[in-house]
Order: C-alpha cells, then sequence, then structure tokens
C-alpha cells in the first residue's frame, strides 16, 4: 500500500509555486496577491482561512484577509466582492463558505468576476471546466488530480466511483475524471444520498473518491483488493485525549480499507493541504494570465 502524502506534495508544490514567484519578482514583474473574505466567527472556517494565508506568505504571494461579523448584510458582502473585482492589484479572491444563512451563496458567487475566480466557482468557471476550456479547476478537485498524476496512478479506463455530488467536490470530480485528460479517460460513476446499495458499485471500483461527510463510512468490506482511495472528508468529531478537544476525520475507515488499498491518501495529511495548494496555483496562474491580457 503506498500512501499518497498530500502533505509533501503540496509542500512539493508550494516550493515550486515559490520558485516562480522569486522569477516573477525578478523580472520586475508584479507580485501574485490573493484577498479572503471571511464573514463571521465559524471555527473550522477561520482554522481554513489562516492557512490558506500562511500558505501565501509561504510561497511570496502578498495576501489581504477581510473579515466581516457574521450579521453583515449580502449588500454589505456583494459591495466588498465588487471593491475586490476592481482593485486592480487583487489577482484572486475567494469567499470562504459556508456563509450565514440570511445571506444568498449562489448570488454571492455569482459576484465575483470570473477572472479572479480562483475557487472556481462561478457558473463561467464551471461551464468552461465542463467543456474542456481554459479555466481555474476547483481547488479540491484540481489537488485530487495533482495527486494522482504525481503518483503516477493509471486512470485511463479505469473505473471510478465517485461518492457525493456537492459543487464543489463531488460533481467537479465526475466531469473531470472523464475527460481527456492526464488523470482522467475513466469510467465514472457518480453516487449520492439516493444512490441503491453503494457498495455493488464500491466494490466494483479501481478508484474511490469519497466526499460525503460522513466519518469512517467507507469500510473494508465495501471495496476490493487493488482499490485507489481519495478521502476528501474532513469531519471534527469529539476527542477527550486531544488537547482541542477534537480529532480530524475522514470518511474511510483507514484500518480496514488500507489493508486492500493499493494507493490511499490519509487524514488529515491527504487532500486538505492538497486543496491550499492548488488555491496557490490559481492565483499564481490569475496573476500571470493578468500580466500577459488573458492570452494563457
Ligand atoms: P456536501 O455536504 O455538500 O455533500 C455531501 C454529498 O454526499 C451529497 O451530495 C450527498 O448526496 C452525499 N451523501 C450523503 N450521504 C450519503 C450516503 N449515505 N451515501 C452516498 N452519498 C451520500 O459535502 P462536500 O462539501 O462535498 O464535502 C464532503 C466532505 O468533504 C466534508 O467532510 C467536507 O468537510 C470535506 N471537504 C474537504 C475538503 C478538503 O480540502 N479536503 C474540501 C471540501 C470538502
Amino acid at each position: 500500500m503506498i500512501l499518497l502524502d498530500g502533505k509533501k506534495t503540496s509542500n512539493d508544490l508550494k516550493v515550486e509555486i515559490a520558485e516562480s514567484v522569486k522569477q516573477l519578482k525578478a523580472q520586475g514583474k508584479k507580485t501574485p496577491h490573493l484577498a479572503a473574505i471571511l464573514v463571521g466567527t465559524d471555527g473550522a472556517s477561520m482554522t481554513y482561512v489562516s492557512s490558506k494565508v500562511k500558505a501565501c506568505h509561504l510561497v511570496g504571494f502578498n495576501s489581504t484577509l477581510i473579515e466581516l461579523p457574521s450579521e453583515t448584510t449580502e449588500a454589505t458582502l456583494l459591495h466588498e466582492i465588487e471593491k475586490l473585482n476592481n482593485n486592480n492589484d487583487i489577482d484572486g479572491f475567494i469567499v470562504q463558505l459556508p456563509l450565514p444563512k440570511h445571506i444568498n451563496e449562489q448570488k454571492v458567487l455569482n459576484a465575483v468576476d470570473p477572472d479572479k475566480d480562483v475557487d472556481g466557482f462561478h457558473p463561467t468557471n464551471v461551464g468552461r471546466m465542463a467543456l474542456d476550456m481554459p479555466c481555474f479547476l476547483p481547488a479540491t478537485p484540481f489537488g485530487i488530480l495533482e495527486l494522482l498524476e504525481r503518483y503516477h496512478v493509471k486512470t485511463s479506463g479505469k473505473h471510478v466511483v465517485v461518492i457525493g455530488r456537492s459543487h464543489i467536490v463531488g460533481r467537479p470530480m465526475s466531469i473531470l475524471m472523464s475527460q481527456k485528460r492526464k488523470a482522467g479517460d475513466a469510467t465514472v460513476t457518480i453516487t449520492h444520498s439516493r444512490t441503491k446499495n453503494l457498495k455493488e458499485f464500491t466494490l466494483q471500483a479501481d478508484i474511490i473518491v469519497a466526499a460525503l461527510g460522513i466519518p469512517e463510512f467507507l469500510t473494508g468490506d465495501m471495496v476490493k483488493d487493488g482499490v485507489t482511495i481519495i478521502d476528501v472528508g474532513i469531519t471534527r468529531v469529539e476527542d477527550a485525549t486531544k488537547k482541542s478537544g477534537y480529532r480530524l476525520a475522514g470518511d474511510v475507515h483507514f484500518e480496514s480499507v488500507s489493508k486492500k488499498a493499493s494507493f490511499i491518501t490519509p487524514v488529515p495529511g491527504g487532500v486538505g493541504p492538497m486543496t491550499i495548494a492548488m488555491l496557490m496555483k490559481n492565483t499564481l496562474l490569475a496573476c500571470e494570465r493578468k500580466e500577459n491580457n488573458f492570452v494563457i
């Protein structure tokens, strides 16, 4: 069994990005600048955003964090987005999800300039992705493709079963894996909460992408020998032995599944760090595209 080490791979990627930034600076070009809007004080969101800001510093980007109180109105948030859209120094920005219930998430995502949409959530980028056109790929699926490529996991002609159909993970993953690309050319089955007899599908899978958010849902008896496992899930589970009072659990029961797997991502240290590295990659791309008048 080979561990798909997202921590190491994301560090390699960040070193490569830092090198590109050094070169941009040496050529007197603009330093990439990522901004993030955080609304409210959700613990997990605050952790994610601070990891993203930390990653910016590590690769040599400029970063701006806009923190807004949880009672911020939709109109105020849309105004902040407009300001970032019009700010020439900002190459890309993200609005950390989830948003408070009184704010319409889709309306907010639609307001982001697609050329600065480094999360790849705007309908323009999603549509371009579906049509194999240049776009910003959503960071988590992008990170999974990168992991599969860097570990030379064979995907062509393989059967991929994706569990979960969310807009940010399951759906784009199913589209990308079916496309003609390095980590692609697969036969894809997408499953979800209404799928009957899920185990019948997972037992046939050469590759399983588990993105449903139920801790340790996928167990050893649900997979075949030699399977490749991508565990996207991150759930905080109470754990009195930890200082924080919780541990992070994936959607895969690692102990039983890893015995049968040929490749598997751990949680933590698998898909999570890759997501942040790919956000950096998209920001670099946004900056380069702007420098080149959007011709690349
Ligand atoms: P979501 O809640 O939006 O979607 C969950 C999906 O799982 C739904 O499509 C639902 O139909 C499906 N589902 C629910 N129960 C099921 C069942 N019993 N059988 C089959 N399918 C079922 O989730 P999401 O935003 O895609 O996130 C999924 C998990 O991945 C969460 O734990 C989240 O925290 C994690 N996540 C991690 C990263 C990362 O960077 N590692 C990024 C995004 C999300």
